[in-house]
């Protein structure tokens, strides 16, 4: 799995078409996409193009989707796969996540009442993972793994059949993930970074932390490297071994995300960055956790 991919979310409709060729073309190996992002036929024109023009070929990409949480019932996990091909114009993914351990009543895309819920007694995540398995020994995906969950629900799932190929996480210096990264290591999975830069896009609430990007720890590694933040925070993540996948619809940003590559941080410099861990997250589950919901934001990332 190429260490660096480019993310989607909050992609535009209407630029991320470009940004997903313009990222192709630029040498990215790896798109992370999602059906709830509602732009997977617009990456897969961007796929198109670039495999046409000869900047790729299908076998060079790495292409992850995400299972929304309206489709964990069994019956209806492999026609969502099947959307999600079909829009992205694939035969087959690479990687295939089970987006959140939370569930919806099918055809739910963001919940409106108590009702739009279905428990995890309901549907069950363990049935959903059968289900992801079945689409493994279809063809349909060449791995499967799992998003926003921890070592107690990766043991559960591992405990029904195989265990997640990679667990995709929130994963930046303020929130270091070192139990997951560790459980991660001893059981061989690859964990991928989310909002690395601290997702600096979406509309933040009163009393987040600073945007990353300014933390001063990390301006003045950049500057002495004659990088930029997003570059350190990028190569930070990939020293860690982790995967990681910054969002960008912006050409220069895509090409100056890629360039975190070529930037090598030291000891010293990675000493000073685990300081800056504070357990905190920029998406705090709220969203999926709020008084009409059966669920509990301390108990989602287990
Ligand atoms: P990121 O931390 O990647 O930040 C993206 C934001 O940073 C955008 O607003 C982008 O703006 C801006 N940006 C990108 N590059 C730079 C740069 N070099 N300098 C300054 N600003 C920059 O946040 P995301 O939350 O988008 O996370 C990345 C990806 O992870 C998502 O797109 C998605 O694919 C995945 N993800 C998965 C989740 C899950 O539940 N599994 C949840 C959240 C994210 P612009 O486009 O204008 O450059």
């Amino acid at each position: 799995m190429p260490a660096l991919g480019l993310g989607t979310w909050l992609a535009d409709p209407g630029k991320v078409h470009q940004a997903a060729r313009h990222a192709l073309e630029a040498g990215y190996l790896h798109i992370d996409c999602a059906a709830i992002y509602g732009n997977e036929e617009e990456v897969g024109q961007g796929i198109a193009e670039a495999i046409e023009a000869g900047d790729i070929t299908r076998d060079e990409l790495f292409v992850t989707s995400k299972l929304w949480n309206d489709s964990h019932k069994p019956e209806h996990v492999r026609p969502a796969i099947e959307k999600t091909l079909d829009d992205l114009g694939l035969e087959q993914l690479d990687l295939y996540l089970i987006h959140w351990p939370i569930a919806f009543r099918h055809g739910v895309e963001f919940p409106q009442s108590r009702e739009d819920y279905l428990t995890l007694e309901e549907a069950p995540l363990e049935e959903t993972w059968k289900a992801m398995m079945e689409l493994k020994e279809a063809g349909l995906t060449k791995h499967i793994g799992v998003s926003n969950m921890g070592p107690e629900r990766l043991q559960a799932l591992a405990e029904v059949g195989e265990m997640p190929a990679v667990v995709q996480v929130e994963c930046h210096p303020h929130l270091q993930q070192r139990e997951l990264l560790d459980f991660c290591n001893e059981h061989d999975i690859l964990l991928t970074a989310y909002s690395p830069l601290g997702s600096p896009g979406r509309q933040h609430k009163a009393g987040d932390e600073p945007p990353l990007l300014d933390h001063p720890t990390i301006t003045s590694i950049a500057d002495e490297l004659d990088a930029t933040s997003a570059q350190v925070l990028i190569a930070w993540a990939m020293a860690r071994d982790t995967v990681v996948i910054p969002k960008s619809t912006n050409p220069g940003r895509i090409e100056e995300n890629f360039g975190a590559l070529d930037v090598e941080l030291t000891d010293e410099h990675m000493a000073e960055i685990a300081k800056l861990d504070k357990g905190y997250r920029y998406l705090d589950g709220e969203f999926f956790a709020d008084e009409k919901s059966p669920y509990e934001a301390s108990k989602i990332w287990v």
